[in-house]
């Protein structure tokens, strides 16, 4: 499919990740690509491991307060502890009006100087920003095979993560250093 005339071409890259540890990682080095402004979305079913993502994220870009599920808020503000941009955390599920409701929030912190990543975001966000990292994490449907419980245990913890950098911002990131 051709993309549209006003947009860069998307820029995907496909990671295999085998644990939660490894989702971590990639949170951390995804955080050394992010820049003030970036929009991130993340989807997923639930379980996927979207809010494990987000917090090495946190990690990575060394912000105040864990990075928790926020299930009795839909945004969470993260300060830095140092340098950099605050996350802005945002569980899309019960934000039913889309973007009006959010900055409706009226949350304390300059978007365009924060990185934010939203959780359940498809259809609701995406006129935040048309530079946009989307992040599809997919369960693989691997079939439980015969072997031995731990193994069938590992089987459960493989998830496919498709990054796709959407807009110009991203034509020109090195993606696949997140992949190495
Ligand atoms: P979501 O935010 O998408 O609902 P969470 O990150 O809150 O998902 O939870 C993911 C759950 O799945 C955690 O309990 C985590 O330990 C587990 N898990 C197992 N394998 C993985 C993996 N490869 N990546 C991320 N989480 C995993
Ligand atoms: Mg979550």
């Amino acid at each position: 499919m051709e993309a549209p005339h006003h947009q860069a071409p998307a820029v995907t890259l496909k990671i295999t990740v085998n644990s939660p540890e490894h989702m971590g990682e990639l949170g951390r080095r995804l955080a050394k690509l992010l820049r003030p402004g970036d929009l991130v979305m993340l989807t997923g079913e639930l379980g996927a491991g979207k809010t494990t993502l987000t917090r090495g994220l946190g990690e990575g870009l060394g912000v105040r307060g864990a990075v928790t599920s926020p299930t009795f808020v839909i945004a969470r503000v993260h300060p830095p502890l140092g340098e950099g941009p605050s996350l802005v955390h945002v569980d899309a599920y019960r934000l039913g009006g889309g973007l009006d409701e959010m900055e409706d929030l009226d949350l304390d912190v300059s978007l365009p100087e924060s990185v934010i990543v939203v959780e359940w975001g498809d259809g609701k966000v995406e006129e935040l920003s048309d530079d946009r990292l989307r992040v599809v994490i997919d369960r693989t449907v691997g079939e439980a095979t015969d072997g031995a419980a731990g193994a069938v245990d590992a089987v459960d913890e493989v998830r496919e993560v498709t990054i796709t950098g959407l807009g110009a911002r991203w034509a020109e990131a090195d993606l696949a250093s997140l992949g190495a």
